[in-house]
């Protein structure tokens, strides 16, 4: 329960750490996708802004008259200033803010190098921000160029103390009987329409993004725990293999540790295995090789766990047995397989056998320690007659 516990705890961590690692690895692209949309939602704005900007001048142009003569007046009070027209402008710019959305829509002219004097404005005559006819303002380097070389234009966001942060188009009022430049027709859209366009798609692209990562982590961490399987697995016995069997032999000691309970190591090597190649074949030791392993699943418990350390050589781990238990489960894997040999074609009655080593765990010993006293008794083994079982009892006496 707690070994599940635990590999569970170290699946969710790796999970969380594969999302961090996509998540750091797609912001950049979301960042770089989302300043991409802003500048295309500015220029956007600043198209449209122009375009108004030309038909508004086109459809003054349309009655030259009047505005050049109310541009050239001097204002309220002047015999000259036609009201009734300055009010009917004025009041088509309002519809057209309105339709638009824009924030500002006027018109100017140029004063001189340094300034621009109000004429229209879309604003209602009674708020703060309208600009009364003929109030000046500083010229700033847009309207210069729009206003000398009689062309429409749009800025970048420009941060206007009184104004605020706006994108403007202009284009130029021309009288076409002369060509003369009249002034200037300017409309503004805020930065805040940005953002607020801006947030809309925002929640599309993050919500884009966090199903982008969330579905790249899931697959890589699919694919990390397929690997990890297979390389658990020893293709040929179907036992585990030796880096899986590191693995839990460390839990196990972890295990141990915490439960206080007994744990129990055996290695298995088959004897005089190359003579069993050299005789009969490597199929036929192939063979033997899965049938021993078959008789290690066989005999042990679920919890056991057994693993193919190298060549002809196994490794069991037995969590919970004391050295007793350990020997009656190894004794009769001795005795398995030397009675498995007569099942094999070719093989003598007895001839496949194996030798055990096996050792107990004791407090604080590592994993290499535990496997090299196992190793030991295992060596015993051999050196003492094969086909047997030896447990390790000590640097002096083992046997
Ligand atoms: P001992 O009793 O001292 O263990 O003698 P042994 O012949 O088993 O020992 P040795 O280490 O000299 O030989 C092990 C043999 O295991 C050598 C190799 O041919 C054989 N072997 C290792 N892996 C495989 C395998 O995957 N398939 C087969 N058929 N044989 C293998
Ligand atoms: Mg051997």
């Amino acid at each position: 329960m707690r070994l599940s516990r635990r590999r569970y705890t170290k699946r969710v961590l790796g999970l969380l750490a594969i999302l961090v690692v996509v998540t750091i690895a797609l912001a950049f692209p979301a960042l770089l996708i989302h300043d991409h949309i802003e500048s295309l939602i500015i220029e956007r704005l600043g198209i449209e802004a122009k375009n108004v900007a030309l038909t508004i001048a086109h459809l003054i142009e349309q009655d030259i008259g009047p505005y050049r003569e109310l541009s050239n007046s001097g204002g309220y009070g002047d015999p000259q200033f036609d009201e009734a027209y300055y009010l009917r402008t004025n009041a088509l710019l309002r519809e057209i803010k309105q339709e638009i959305d824009a924030d500002f829509i006027y018109t100017e002219t140029v004063v001189s190098d340094s300034e621009i004097a109000y004429i229209l404005d879309a604003q209602d005559m009674d708020s703060d921000d309208f600009s009364a006819f003929g109030e000046r303002e500083g010229i700033t380097e847009n309207e210069l160029l729009a206003h000398t070389q009689k062309r429409a234009l749009f800025t970048e966001v420009v941060d206007y103390p009184d104004w605020g942060k706006l994108i403007t188009g202009f284009a130029p009022i021309v009288d076409m009987a002369d060509g003369t430049v009249v002034g200037l027709v300017g409309v503004d859209f805020s930065l805040e329409k940005v953002e607020d366009m801006l947030q809309k798609i925002s929640l599309v692209i993050v919500l884009s993004f966090v199903t982008l990562i969330v579905l790249i982590s899931l697959v890589m961490f699919i694919l990390i725990l397929l690997r990890i399987e297979s390389q658990k697995t020893d293709y040929l016995s179907g036992l585990h293999s030796k880096k899986f069997h590191e693995f839990r032999l460390n839990d196990a000691i972890e295990d141990a540790l915490s439960t206080k309970r007994p744990l129990s190591l055996m290695m298995i090597d088959i004897d005089r295995f190359k003579a069993i190649n050299d005789t009969y074949g490597h199929q036929v030791g192939d063979r033997a090789l899965k049938s021993i392993a078959d008789v290690l699943k066989l005999n042990t418990r679920v919890v056991d766990i057994c693993s193919r350390y190298g060549g002809d050589e196994f490794v069991v781990i037995l969590p919970e047995t004391n050295l007793k238990d350990a020997v009656v489960a190894g004794q009769r894997i001795v005795d398995k397989v030397q009675q498995i040999s007569q099942d094999f074609d070719g093989l003598a009655a007895g001839e496949l056998t194996v030798s055990v080593g096996i050792a107990q765990w004791s407090l604080n010993e590592t994993p290499e320690s535990l496997m090299e006293k196992a190793d030991k008794a295992l060596y015993q083994s051999k050196e003492t007659g094969r086909n047997k079982l030896t447990v390790y009892r000590g640097e002096k006496q083992p046997g």
